[in-house]
């Protein structure tokens, strides 16, 4: 290769061989051919470790080296990229917009008491609006000034989101019950308000109990860095009860100070962006979600591409749901028109037309399964890793049916410990229950692999599964468990076959067919159903059965596939029970890693 100096490249823990040629601008065959004269053969999807990947970067005339993994918490200490939009605008163009407040807190502390009741004091946009619409978030006026709140406690499962709600939000008002205090998920709130650097007003809730002790958890505060304004320090702590309606004036009051000082400005004719409350696919209009516009102004007819969700918005409602055609800073709005479902926490943002939107989806798309790829932890390869010496101990995070089975597992794992010294096999968490989305945060952020006896695990587990690359192992007889434990430790685990999704569909309706039984006549939210193929029937967060498909039919012909937008009638092999609102989830098996 060419002489000079050698060109550093950052390569990932893992990855495949395709891309790693493409990393290093070479031909794939190449880069087999390189391998295979350094004794490993591998096929393109095959993945290389980053030691192997390093070798054949160095024959091609690199300098290679470990790309420094961002953490969660790195990408989300940044200023939001919505933030980073109105800091670039001119200063000219900006406007005074309302605050944006999210209410964190522990679990319990109240604070979806505190949402409705701070919704309730609107009595000027009760009497004018009639019912408020649950969109995720909504808008009060209190002394004649507008204030967007996050309702985001209904969805906040697991730590991420409610990081999100922070990035989302101008102002946190962390929820403290004053008979309680600061407990773990305080902590965890004020650390997220920190990140993204989001002041907190400390709403003291539960004032009414006669366990209260408000001084006690003032210190409590204190200690864990907020110093109350009565003691010369600069958060200010609202002594409230939500349940009795005490003190919500003085901590909409205190809002309004705050954001007097911290002068929260837009550009209404700016580039529009913003954040995804909520998204919910609704039976006759596909796909809603609640947009709160950052900066600029969101109108019915703009394209907008949000997380992996694109379309051209056919209409907007707002909480009450009445049209709306235009709306500005600050403004949340209900939207219809988007192809498939964004995530709440996704940001937004209006492009020229169609055709971009679609580019940039497929765009993060790809960024999203290349991130997948090097981010993984199967049995087999935690194995690896602990045989390499990077991992001192394979990881599990442990589920089942009744205490009863866990015990002897956790004991028989400890055995395995004992029968070979040179073994480490930990166990970081072992609940009762099935599988679900925070036991796969745990792993995906321990390296972790979780194991479940007799459990399931619930469609959104399966679904961060997917997305952080964990693999999820299920049992029924405890000796395979063990087994396969004993397998991986010894490096003769089978490569595991894990289910990719690659569509899902939604039941709007149900008919009878002519050759008797019933097909449910459905909408590809996303990616493809195809003949022949199995698919989950998700009801609710269940998975209430998995069948093959028989027939897919367009407009009275039968089809082998069908794809995202379209409308279609489908039959299964084996069940007909189908009920509108369910999810048809069409997944392939492939072995982990390709
Ligand atoms: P969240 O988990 O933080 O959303 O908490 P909730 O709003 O669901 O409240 C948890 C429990 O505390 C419920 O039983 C509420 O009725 C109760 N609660 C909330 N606020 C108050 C309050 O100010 N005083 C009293 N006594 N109970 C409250």
């Amino acid at each position: 290769m060419g002489n000079g100096e050698k060109k550093t490249i950052q390569l990932p823990y893992s990855q495949s061989v395709r891309e790693l040629a493409a990393l290093l601008n070479a031909r794939a065959v190449d880069v087999i051919k390189l391998l295979m004269s350094n004794g490993v053969i591998a096929s393109i999807n095959q993945q290389v470790d980053y030691d192997t990947s390093a070798v054949v970067a160095t024959e091609l005339g690199f300098e290679p080296q470990p790309i420094q993994e961002v953490t969660v918490e790195e990408e989300l200490g940044e200023i939001p990229l919505w933030r980073r939009v109105i800091l670039e605008e001119d200063p000219k163009n900006l406007e005074k917009r309302p605050p944006v407040v999210t209410i964190l807190g522990h679990v319990d502390h109240g604070k979806t008491t505190l949402l409705d009741a701070i919704r309730h004091t609107d009595v000027a946009g009760g009497e004018a609006g009639g019912i408020t619409q649950h969109i995720g978030a909504y808008q009060i006026t209190h002394k004649n000034r507008l204030i967007t709140f996050l309702d985001t406690p209904g969805h906040a499962a697991f730590s991420s989101m409610r990081a999100r709600g922070a990035q989302g939000a101008d102002i946190v008002i962390l929820v403290v019950a004053a008979d309680d205090g600061v407990m773990s998920q305080t902590k965890e709130a004020i650390n997220h308000a920190k990140a993204a650097q989001v002041p907190i007003i400390v709403a003291l809730n539960k004032i009414d109990r006669p366990e209260a002790n408000p001084d006690r958890v003032k210190r409590e505060l204190a200690d864990a860095g907020l110093q109350p304004d009565e003691w010369e320090g600069d958060t200010f702590v609202v002594p409230v009860s939500a349940k009795k309606k005490i003190g919500l004036d003085d901590l909409l009051e205190t809002v309004l100070l705050v954001e007097d000082n911290l002068t929260i400005l837009a550009n209404p004719k700016g580039k529009c962006i913003g954040t995804v409350v909520e998204a919910k696919l609704d039976k006759t209009t596909g796909p809603m979600a609640t947009l709160l516009v950052q900066n600029g102004s969101l109108a019915v007819g703009d394209t907008v591409v949000a997380g992996e969700a694109t379309g051209k918005i056919k209409a907007m409602f707002d909480q009450r749901q009445k049209r709306v055609s235009k709306v500005g800073p600050s403004t949340p709005v209900m939207v219809m028109g988007l192809t498939a479902l964004p995530e709440a926490g996704d940001l937004f943002q209006v492009v020229a037309n169609e055709r971009e939107g679609r580019a940039i989806v497929a765009e993060r798309r790809a960024a999203r399964e290349a991130k997948r790829s090097t981010k993984r932890a199967t049995l087999e390869e935690a194995f690896q890793r602990y045989k390499a010496g990077e991992a001192k101990e394979l990881r599990l995070i442990l589920k089942a049916d009744v205490q009863g089975s866990l015990e002897p597992i956790v004991n028989s794992l400890d055995e395995l410990n004992k029968k070979h010294a040179d073994i480490n096999v930990k166990v970081l968490h072992a609940e009762t229950g099935n599988v679900t989305e925070s036991d796969v945060m745990l792993a995906a952020a321990s390296d972790a692999v979780v194991l479940g006896f007799d459990v399931d695990a619930d469609v959104a587990s399966r679904r961060v599964a997917e997305a952080e690359g964990v693999s999820i192992r299920l049992y029924k007889i405890i000796y395979r468990l063990l087994e396969d434990v004993e397998k991986a430790l010894q490096g003769l685990l089978e490569p595991e076959m894990v289910e990719k999704v690659i569509g899902r569909a939604s039941v709007l309706a149900t008919f009878k067919v002519s050759k008797g039984g019933t097909a449910a006549g459905c909408r590809i939210a996303f990616g493809e159903i195809r003949r022949n193929s199995n698919v989950h029937v998700v009801r609710g967060t269940e998975v209430i059965t998995t069948a093959e498909v028989s027939t897919i039919k367009r407009e009275k012909e039968e089809v082998r596939d069908v794809r995202e937008g379209m409308e279609c009638g489908i039959t299964l092999k084996g069940f007909e029970e189908f009920a509108i609102g369910d999810v048809l989830e069409c997944f392939v098996m492939e072995k982990f890693g390709g």
